[in-house]
């Protein structure tokens, strides 16, 4: 595996903490927001920013491509597929997310 193998697979997993973090913190955003003298318009402004993180932290996931088979990530066909947005490994060709450990790095 090489450094551009590692860079990309380490941009999947960004990707990945960006989504949990935008699905983690809209309950307290959402939260502020009701605290607000103007509640209505404060939930709707979270509301329509936090979805459209969602939606474009769920789309640069889903396109993601593979480092060693070029295809998507998440698929196991070429269509995305939500249902294997947390899968370890490529649906493709089985390459894994993280890296698996090297004991012995001479025996590679
Ligand atoms: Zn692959």
């Amino acid at each position: 595996m090489t450094a551009e193998d590692n860079a990309a697979l380490g941009r999947i997993r960004w990707e990945r903490r960006w989504l949990l973090a935008w699905a983690i913190s809209a309950a307290p955003a959402l939260w502020a927001a009701w605290r607000t003298p103007h509640r209505g318009l404060a939930i709707a402004a979270v509301g329509l920013i936090w979805t459209a993180g969602v939606a474009l932290s769920l789309a640069r996931l889903l396109f993601a491509h593979c480092p060693r088979c070029g295809r998507l990530f998440h698929s196991a066909d070429a269509m995305p597929s939500v249902a294997k947005i947390f899968a370890p490994r490529c649906g493709q060709c089985g390459l894994r997310l993280k890296p698996e450990r090297i004991i012995y790095p001479s025996l590679e």
